[in-house]
């Protein structure tokens, strides 16, 4: 009967459960020891204004050097220190590690920092951050928050007051993979965004006939220009995807074509007259 079917099933998920459980709970363990032991690192990839073909700025991207794994994904640790909360003290130290390297950059070069809407669920994180940017000495204008739709879905009244602080310390706020889930125009009315990052799902065919992708894009800029917002264009890796966005009236780009996500002592490097594209490509 439907009893003796529900015991069947239930005996047959259980110990994979029980494994997958396991698994995360030793991540877990794993990420915390990380986070003590000196087992994380940043790399930062450089954001590029369309027009000059200079930095205007790098996204820290976390990277996790697992002892036994290799480097493991933010998109597989990141969920994982959400779910434990270890996101909070990952952040912080992200944010606090990041502001200080940026501290060195030319003052032109902006910091991106992605910030989980499980932070932006602690009402002490404005503090947090400008305790960051004070112990750094970077001038919170040159640091760019960026965080997902997520966050507006949830209607989440408190996560948009810590918004709200966040501005008022002054520093920028993006909206990160637009375009993406469960996006909805009525997000950007939610809060005043100071920049859009386009998801790289548009920018993949964006240079193909066929795809609605320019025609979307040139939406999104002319909103975007129409309320004061910038926009950058995620994982463009052409010259014909960057000649695209360029004509289409794009800010800024992002992507390998111009430089992975490098360490720290490696990025320095492009900030100089190097940071401009051959000529040719960029007229
Ligand atoms: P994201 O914020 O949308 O970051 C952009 C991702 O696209 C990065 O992946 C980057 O390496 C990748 N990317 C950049 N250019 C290209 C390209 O031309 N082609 C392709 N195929 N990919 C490109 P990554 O570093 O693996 O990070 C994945 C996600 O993990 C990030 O997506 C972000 O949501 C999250 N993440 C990373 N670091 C942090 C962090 O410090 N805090 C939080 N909360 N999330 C983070
Ligand atoms: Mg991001
Ligand atoms: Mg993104
Ligand atoms: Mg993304």
């Amino acid at each position: 009967g439907a009893k003796a079917e529900g015991r069947r099933t239930h005996r047959f998920f259980v110990p994979e459960m029980d494994a997958s459980a396991k698994a995360r709970l030793t991540l877990e363990q794993d990420l915390r020891q990380a986070l003590v032991n000196g087992g994380f690192e940043i790399h930062y990839q450089p954001l590029v204004n369309l027009r000059t073909g200079m930095v205007s700025g790098c996204e820290a991207l976390l990277r996790w050097r697992h002892p036994q794994r290799g480097m493991v994904s933010p998109a597989e640790f990141i969920p994982i220190a959400e779910d434990t909360g270890l996101i909070n003290d990952l952040g912080d130290w992200v944010l606090r590690t990041a502001c200080n390297e940026a501290a060195t950059w030319p003052l032109h070069v902006r910091l991106a920092v992605n910030v989980s809407p499980v932070q932006l669920k602690c009402d002490t994180l404005a503090l947090r951050i400008a305790g960051a940017l004070a112990a750094s000495g970077l001038d919170p204008r040159r640091l760019e928050l960026e965080i997902t739709e997520a966050v507006l879905i949830r209607d989440d009244e408190a996560a948009l007051s810590i918004l709200h602080q966040l501005r008022s310390i002054g520093v920028r706020i993006a909206l990160d993979d637009f375009g993406t889930g469960y996006s909805s125009l009525s997000y950007l009315k939610r809060f005043p965004f100071d920049k859009i990052k386009i998801d790289r799902c548009f920018v993949a065919d964006i240079d193909a006939d066929s795809s609605g992708s320019p025609v979307i894009v040139q939406a999104v800029v002319n909103i975007a220009s129409a309320s004061n917002m910038t926009t950058v264009a995620e994982g463009v890796e052409t010259e014909a995807q960057r000649e695209m966005l360029r004509t289409l009236g794009c800010t800024e780009m992002q992507g390998y074509l111009f430089s992975k996500p490098k360490p720290a002592a490696e990025v320095r490097g492009l900030f100089g007259p190097d940071d401009v594209l051959p000529v040719a490509a960029v007229a």
